[in-house]
């Protein structure tokens, strides 16, 4: 048995970081001993996204959405059938922007999405950027994320559920409070951090619904996370001051 992570565009989506993400998800499998492995996939290349247990896109600029968004509509159909039996995705910011409707760029172009998520993405006037708390509730557990925000597009969400609403930072558009999206077993969101080393709590759901659609026993041995949860207390304390 072994977990089979599928990293989408390395080469042009890993924006503050994003790597890491994989990087978290990979270690907190092996310290468990659970085997894992990535494969990398570019532009142009096969893919079978049902043979994957999770798949992660990164965040990019505008330039790098509309190469990607290109490559991802010949992908459509398989994507969706793997996302519709439950497959795990996380989506940073502009790869978030891309499993909705659309994304419209500043000088009105639109970029067309997947349609994987009832989202949809313009471009507003200026950049939400900074520090972002966000309380969440990650499969009925209540989680605080932390982590870093930096985009032009505003995301309304339709018929879809957010991730969580923001404490502090702008979120998805800066008006309604809400953050990130979540469809089955699909996350979208606007922080980078990277997202899962400051979130240990939603890298282990994570882990634990991949092993789930697999037919495998998904209860997860405790690690000790004090650094980790340190490192998400102090980032809270500076945005909140000393609120719990
Ligand atoms: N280009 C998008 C925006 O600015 C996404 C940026 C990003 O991925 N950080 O809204």
């Amino acid at each position: 048995m072994t977990l089979t992570v599928c990293h989408l565009y390395p080469d042009l989506l890993n924006l503050y970081g994003d790597r890491g993400n994989i990087i978290a998800f990979t270690q907190r499998c092996r310290w468990r001993g659970i085997p894992v492995r990535v494969m990398e996939v570019n532009l142009g290349d096969k893919v079978q996204c049902q043979d994957y247990d999770f798949l992660f896109i990164g965040g990019g600029s505008d330039r790098e959405q509309d190469l990607m968004a290109q490559d991802l509509a010949a992908r459509v159909d398989n994507l969706r059938a793997a996302v519709e039996e439950g497959l795990v995705v996380l989506a940073i910011c502009g790869g978030y922007q891309l499993l909705g409707k659309y994304y419209r760029l500043p000088d009105g172009t639109k970029i067309r999405g997947l349609g994987l998520m009832d989202h949809h993405t313009e471009a507003g006037d200026a950049r939400l950027i900074g520090n972002v708390v966000v309380e969440a509730e990650l499969n009925g557990i209540k989680a605080r994320l932390v982590g870093f925000e930096n985009h032009g597009g505003r995301t309304r969400l339709n018929g879809v559920q957010p991730l969580g609403r923001v404490v502090r930072g702008g979120g998805n558009n800066g008006i309604d409070g809400t953050e990130g999206a979540r469809y089955k077993n699909v996350f979208g969101t606007y922080l980078h951090g990277p997202l899962l080393p400051k979130n240990p709590a939603l890298t282990d759901l994570l882990i634990s619904l991949s092993l789930q659609r697999k037919g495998l026993d998904n209860r997860l041995e405790p690690l000790d996370d004090a650094f980790e949860k340190r490192a998400n207390q102090a980032m809270a304390e500076k945005l909140l001051g000393n609120q719990p």
